[in-house]
């Protein structure tokens, strides 16, 4: 940490950064903070409070699709935290102490590596983004993960408020040292945590995050639905297995152009490698591959786990109740093993070339329940942007263009097929197909994870893009609900002047940040 000769505090600073966001928002170029201490942090944030400068936190600053940097022109400096990268109770996470306190910067791929070497019997919630996602950004803004949502995981946190105060949450503000700092939630008195959720009063500088027993067995439930009409039905049937904990972890709902956009790099990989294609003919046969592997209008992918017995009880509750409605597939990795290995031999059968396929282009998103982060989905956008030479983390040095609209909603199948049908119609009329997974994520409500994908290089894409994701905001609040979380660009329509709601977070903000220090107007008002 050093000062300059203006007084301005300077911590590994890279003034050259030039930063692109996949929603097309233009490219941020600014002052990059690269702390790596809770000191350097409350440093910066006292230092920027004397200089009446932003400062915008970030974990490892991926936050595709929803605006993963300060928009272009924003009079703001960036907080990068991914050098604050540590597991801090590394020696005493156990299966009886299945908790980790990690630091922003620690990404999944890096806890899941520290866990199947020292502690194989215990995984996490992991969501389908990169390898090099963080954890605690991700739950900050309430990412989800396949088990549920991250912000049931964490707990316990340490920040550093717009004030410059250290703070810590829960039982932790007994000190680090206490019997109940890392595995009592709730603490004692009213709960600070849940307004660093998708707020911006400070900066977290690290959290306990919950880690979980490895279950005996785990089998993937895939099921395609027989007749779309139906819909409404498998919805509320698959809604019914969540409550009663049949089937425990996040039911996705993936309609075909999903589905399709999930396996396709999968497919073109495996038949570039085991078939020899390339080039129109590898793009041909990927199609036909999908056309026999992947033709329903919607499937689902959900997961039972638990002693033999247990998965044994829940797979037969799963075939009775949804065999009349769907094709049911219970899939683990023997059945993915034997499957391939016989597939693949036989891979001159067109039918048998085009299973291996699949099940090659599976198994990594099968992992997911099993806690391994992969990088495949994020590929599979490289790939189709041409630019499969850049490794994950480097999404937005591609065209790629993504922009998120995803809908909370209550779990009621009839209500959530009517308007999923009435905003892929919406984005059908700006020739637009509208990727849809929706995700049975809580007892009692739903989410459609919903995005467009454009080419960020063509300027008339990305503003028909935008206005697509306008008219479906738009078409979501008339129903009467919102998103689950908004993109940057989005807050204007998300934080209403009129709503006292919004004027109260107003309030607070005056009390943790009384300067408006932090990424003012996330959630938030501007000013
Ligand atoms: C193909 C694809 C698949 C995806 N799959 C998923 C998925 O399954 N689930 C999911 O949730 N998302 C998913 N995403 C979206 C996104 O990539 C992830 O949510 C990712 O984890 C967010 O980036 P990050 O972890 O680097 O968080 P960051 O970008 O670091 O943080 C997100 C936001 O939280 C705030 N923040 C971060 N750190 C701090 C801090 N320490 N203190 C205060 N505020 C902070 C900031 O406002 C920041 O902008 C996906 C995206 C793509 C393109």
């Amino acid at each position: 940490m050093l000062g300059n000769a203006t007084g301005v505090l300077k911590v590994n600073v890279d003034q050259s950064i030039l930063a692109k966001d996949v929603t097309g928002a233009g490219a941020f170029s600014g002052v990059v903070h690269r702390p790596k201490s809770v000191a350097e942090v409350q440093a910066l944030v006292l230092e920027a409070r004397r200089r009446k400068i932003a400062l915008h936190p970030t974990s490892t600053g991926l936050n595709w699709g929803y605006g993963h940097m300060p928009q272009a022109g924003s009079d703001i400096e960036l907080m990068d935290l991914s050098g604050l990268d540590r597991i801090l109770n590394a020696d005493q996470i156990s299966v009886s102490n299945p908790v980790a306190v990690i630091e922003p910067g620690v990404t999944q791929g890096q806890l899941s590596d520290f866990l199947l070497r020292h502690h194989p019997g215990l995984f996490f919630n992991v969501t389908g983004s990169a390898r090099n996602s963080s954890i605690v950004g991700n739950a900050l803004d309430r990412g989800v993960g396949y088990l549920g949502p991250r912000r049931d995981d964490l707990f316990g946190m340490e920040l550093v408020t717009g004030a410059g105060t250290v703070l810590s949450t829960g039982f932790r503000r007994l000190g680090d040292a206490s019997p109940l700092a890392h595995c009592h939630p709730f603490g004692l008195g009213p709960m600070l945590d849940g307004l660093f959720f998708q707020g911006n009063f400070g900066v977290v500088t690290s959290a306990c995050f919950k880690l979980l027993p490895r279950p005996a067995k785990q089998v993937a439930v895939s099921l395609a639905l027989l007749n779309e009409r139906d819909l409404p039905r498998f919805i509320d049937l698959l809604a019914g297995l969540k409550r009663e904990k049949v089937m425990g972890s996040v039911t996705h709902i993936g309609n075909r152009a999903r589905t399709r956009s999930s396996l396709m790099y999968g497919i073109v990989q495996y038949l570039e490698t085991q078939g020899g294609l390339s080039g129109g003919e590898l793009t041909r046969e990927a199609d036909r591959v999908l056309a026999l592997v992947a033709p329903d209008q919607w499937t689902s992918l959900g997961g039972i786990a638990g002693t033999a017995k247990q998965v044994k009880a829940a797979m037969d509750e799963v075939r009775s109740r949804m065999g009349e409605v769907a094709r049911v597939m219970f899939i683990d990795d023997f059945k993915l093993d034997l499957g391939y290995a016989v597939l693949n031999r036989f891979r001159f059968i067109p039918w048998a070339k085009a299973n291996a396929a699949a099940i090659s282009a599976i198994r990594p998103l099968h992992g997911l329940a099993a806690g391994i982060p992969t990088d495949a989905a994020i590929d599979n956008l490289l790939w189709r942007f041409g630019r499969s030479d850049l490794p994950a983390e480097r999404l937005a040095d591609s065209n790629c263009g993504m922009l998120f609209i995803s809908p909370a909603l209550p779990m009621d199948g009839a209500f959530a097929a009517r308007l999923v049908a009435r905003m892929t119609e919406i984005a059908a009329g700006f020739a637009h197909d509208l990727y849809v997974t929706v995700n049975i994520e809580t007892d009692n409500s739903m989410v459609a994870v919903t995005n467009l994908l454009f080419d960020r290089a063509d300027a008339a894409a990305v503003e028909r893009a935008h206005r697509c994701a306008g008219a479906l905001h738009a078409e979501v609040k008339a129903q009467g609900l919102e998103v689950y979380r908004a993109r940057v660009d989005m807050m204007p329509e998300v934080v209403s002047a009129d709503s006292d709601y919004w004027k109260v977070i107003r309030q607070l903000k005056a009390v943790f940040d009384p300067d408006n220090i932090i990424s003012p107007g996330r959630y938030n008002f501007q000013n």
